[in-house]
């Protein structure tokens, strides 16, 4: 039996999201932002899922969030005001095999 070694993108491609329109789970104070001078969030971010739009401002999308907590961890500046599990049914479904 052989197995192949996959790049983390590649392995990322198995998961299903199924996003809540209605409710995000992550909501970010774009006010605090705009003062963090660090930002983290843009590199700790597996999914990357923080990006600086044309502005400079921070950009945030919480589809495809993996529900890691490294955002919530690392953000020592309070810019995320809401950080919660997806509503029930909602969220990454992680694939095995
Ligand atoms: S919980 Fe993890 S995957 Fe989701 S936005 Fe934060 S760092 Fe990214
Ligand atoms: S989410 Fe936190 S770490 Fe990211 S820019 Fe806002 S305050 Fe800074």
């Amino acid at each position: 039996m052989s197995i192949e070694k996959m790049e983390a993108t590649e392995l990322l491609g198995f998961n299903k999201f199924e996003v809540d329109e209605e409710e995000p789970h992550i909501v970010l104070d774009k006010e605090i932002c705009k003062k963090c001078q660090e930002k983290p969030c843009l590199t700790v971010c597996p999914a990357v899922l923080y990006t600086l739009d044309k502005n400079g401002d921070i950009s945030f999308d919480h589809a495809g969030c993996l529900e890691c907590g490294t955002c919530r961890v690392m953000c020592k500046n309070k810019g995320i005001q809401k950080w919660t599990y997806p509503r029930g049914t909602f969220g990454v479904n992680f694939r095995y095999g």
